[in-house]
């Protein structure tokens, strides 16, 4: 074993969570170290819909990373199962840009690097270093040699493996394991475009159990004469693989050319986020955290925002000298009660559409009883406004569907329920285990 490297902070993953923390942590003069498995110049490189909103970069207070994009779209349209309804979205939270995702990764990694963070790649993290019941550091292995890193705060943002996270003790973190059902399961391809593609300034989602049961299948354009097309399924034995899913739903299309260029499958956790995501000397970021919009899977700008107040919240801990949970807390209190509240409220939404049939969805979107601007409210607030029965009796008469308005609205004050329960998240850890046990009583 090498002897231990000693670090203000250790991250875990050099993913877009990972060098956002590593970032925003070392601008304010921590010493920093990352860890990933991948060797230097694959860091970045990800199965991913590439997709990122502009909102993210606003809200982080980063440029546009132009040289990294490949087009630029003013929303996403809807397809409803039968194909007869299309709901164009656009407006702040759609319009965003598709990513030259290695080139991204790479850009945000060198960032970090030229702000004094050091990198550690190639190298495998293995458990968590546990001293007096708090997390100081990290045991991984690189080149058939260990290695361990000390820090004051270890950060998981190991992705949806969460190699830290399913390795702590179950007294230090309340929620260390997801279930199969809060995962999707995705699979896409690069191909060319097919003749006829005419729009490349809208991203286009499929909703179809027949294609992606608990999901969608997606056609996202770039300006390079290639489409990102994939699909993503929930996560539930006895559906079909999304591969061949993919190419069920290519049949269905014309405007996919048959030229492959990239392939390739993943894990997306799509639930709401870990109930905390802060122990003793320990910290989740990213995918590791759930911390992806439950609804459209988009997880990209969520860890880069998380990786921000992450950082923020460690150098509060820095001027308190304080490393625990309780010094760390400001992190859950912060993520909970913005984004964490809209990803709970989601995720409410997300396991309704999971659950009603495609001819639900169609007749819902024919009869506009949500309409384009409602989707888009709801995507970026955790906010559901259903139409009153006044405005939609003419639709609902004589179709049998009162039940389904009847559902959603429930469902939009459930939504409701959960983000003010997610805004009023303690801002003292002692209030915490009341809390988790009204959270608990609202969504099992
Ligand atoms: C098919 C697919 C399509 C998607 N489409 C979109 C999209 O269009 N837009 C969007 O915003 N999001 C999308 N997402 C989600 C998005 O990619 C993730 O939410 C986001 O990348 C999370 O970043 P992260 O830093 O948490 O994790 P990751 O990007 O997964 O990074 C984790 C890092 O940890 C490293 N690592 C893992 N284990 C270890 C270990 N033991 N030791 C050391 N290092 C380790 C990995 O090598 C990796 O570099 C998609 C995901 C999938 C799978």
């Amino acid at each position: 074993m090498e002897h231990s490297r000693v670090y203000d902070v250790v991250v875990i993953g050099a993913g877009t969570g990972g060098c956002s923390t590593a970032l925003f942590a070392a601008r304010q003069g921590l010493k920093v170290c990352i860890v990933d498995v991948k060797k230097e110049s694959d860091i970045g490189r990800k199965v991913c819909g590439d997709a990122i909103g502009k909102h993210h970069f606003d809200n982080l207070g980063l440029p546009y990373p132009w040289d990294a994009i490949i087009n630029e779209v003013k929303g996403m349209r809807v397809h409803s199962p039968n194909r007869s309804t299309v709901f164009e979205i656009v407006g702040e939270g759609v319009s965003g840009f598709m990513l030259r995702r290695h080139r991204f990764g790479q850009n945000l990694l060198r960032e970090a690097l030229n702000r004094g963070v050091e990198l550690y790649d190639s190298t495998r993290a293995l458990k968590p270093i546990l001293d007096g019941g708090a997390v100081v550091g990290v045991i991984g292995e690189r080149g058939g040699v260990r290695v361990e890193f000390k820090g004051r705060v270890t950060v998981d943002a190991s992705g949806v493996i969460a190699v830290l996270r399913r390795n702590i003790p179950e007294e230090l973190l309340p929620e260390r394991f997801v279930k199969p059902e809060d995962i999707q399961v995705a699979y896409r391809e690069v191909r060319t475009i097919g003749e006829g593609y005419d729009e490349y300034s809208y991203g286009d989602i499929y909703l179809s159990r027949a294609y992606a049961p608990g999901g969608y299948a997606w056609i996202f354009p770039r300006s390079d004469g290639t489409v990102n097309v994939g699909v993503g399924i929930q996560c539930k034995r006895g559906y079909p693989n999304p591969r061949t899913l993919l190419y069920k739903f290519l049949d269905s299309v014309r405007c996919v050319g048959d030229t492959v260029i990239d392939s390739g499958g993943g894990l997306v956790p799509t639930r709401r986020p870990l109930v905390s995501l802060v122990a003793d000397g320990f910290m989740l970021v990213g995918d590791s955290a759930c911390q992806v919009n439950p609804i459209h899977g988009g997880g990209i700008g969520p860890s880069m925002y998380a990786g921000k107040l992450a950082a923020e919240a460690i150098v509060e801990a820095y001027d308190r000298g304080l490393f625990t949970a309780e010094g760390l807390w400001s992190y859950n209190v912060r993520y909970m009660r913005s984004y964490g509240a809209k990803q709970a409220a989601l995720d409410i939404l997300r396991r309704f559409l999971q659950d009603i049939s495609d001819e639900d969805i169609d007749y819902g979107m024919s009869a506009r009883l949500l309409s384009e601007d409602d989707i888009l409210k709801a995507s970026m607030y955790g906010t559901l406004k259903v139409k009153t029965l006044e405005k939609v009796k003419r639709f609902i008469r004589g179709s049998g569907r009162l039940k389904l308005l009847l559902r959603l609205r429930r469902i939009s004050v459930a939504m409701n329920e959960v983000r003010r329960l997610y805004e009023r998240f303690p801002r003292n850890i002692g209030e915490f285990r009341r809390w988790l046990y009204e959270a608990r009583s609202i969504l099992p």
